[in-house]
């Protein structure tokens, strides 16, 4: 029998990495028999592999938006899966743009593709991506069905949320966004919905530590992403049953701990809580309250 879970490869939001932080975002959601991957954000590789998934058992990846820290690796995780024994096309669905990316990356590791073709006698590289456009609306992943909103990630506007239903369970994943109030009836009684947020009393350290001398960094956080109290009050308007926070702002600081995130987003909720941490398997065949 299959397992349904979601595992959280990688749950630190933005693309800067430190000695001991967390890996930028990707997700993991593994449903009636299919392994989805949401977006391939620097060490995704490692990730799958962590999680004890072949690369090459992948059925379908999605990019929920062209920031860095959600498709970093992707070109690095196919010619790792390539090696890897990878021999069939993989459907990557993500915004207009990611075509060029893949075209791109290919011309890029020119010299290695092309004399491993010769030299080891591989597969040709380039269909192993079967790219597709992301459009809102509905479509379906093999046996699963995959509803996609669009969110609030300004200045992007190709930014998604998805709502992944298979026949027993529902998982969505916000995306990165603001609050946006059609995320209550997106997320309309999953089994667990996985939203990205923000600690706000954290931003200010943040912007000190990080920030380029003037307020866009805030400004950028302030309107693109969501404060962790109303990811609470969102996860209750919709009646989910299990909340998990990733793509965590800030993390990694040490006046900031779990007990923070817990008490910011418990103000307006009062049910299951995970906060997200890299390799956290959320099972949806049983029901852990944490
Ligand atoms: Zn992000
Ligand atoms: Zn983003």
């Amino acid at each position: 029998m299959h397992k349904n879970q979601v595992v959280l490869l990688g749950t630190k939001g933005g693309p800067a990495i430190r000695p001991g932080t967390r890996m930028p975002t990707s997700i993991l959601v593994q449903l009636d028999g299919q392994t989805i991957l949401v977006d391939a954000g620097l060490g995704v590789s490692r990730g799958i592999c962590d999680a004890g998934v072949a690369l090459t058992d992948l059925d379908a990846i999605v990019i929920t938006h062209l920031h860095s820290d959600h498709y970093l690796e992707l070109g690095a995780l196919f010619h790792t899966a390539w090696t890897a024994g990878l021999n069939r096309p993989i459907p990557v669905i993500g915004p207009l743009g990611l075509d060029r990316y893949w075209a791109s990356f290919q011309q890029a590791m020119e010299f290695d593709i092309s004399l491993r073709l010769r030299d080891e006698g591989r597969p040709d590289f380039a269909p192993l991506a079967n790219i597709q456009v992301i459009e809102p609306g509905q479509m379906q992943l093999g046996p699963l069905t995959m509803d996609v909103l669009r969110n609030a990630h300004p200045p992007i506007e190709d930014s998604f949320a998805l709502r992944l239903t298979g026949q027993d369970h529902c998982v969505v994943l916000s995306g990165d966004t603001a609050p946006i109030p059609e995320m209550v009836d997106f997320a309309k009684d999953a089994d667990l919905l996985v939203h990205e947020a923000m600690l706000s009393a954290g931003i200010d350290a943040l912007c000190a530590r990080v920030g380029n001398g003037d307020d866009r960094l805030r400004h950028h956080l302030e309107r693109s992403h969501s404060p962790a109290d109303q990811v609470g009050r969102i996860a209750t308007q919709a009646g989910v049953k299990r909340l998990a926070l990733n793509h965590l702002v800030p993390c990694d600081d040490p006046d900031f701990t779990e007990t923070d995130w817990r008490a910011e987003t418990c103000r307006e909720w009062s049910g299951p809580l995970f906060i997200g941490t890299d390799g956290l398997t959320i099972s949806l065949d049983q029901k852990e309250t944490l």
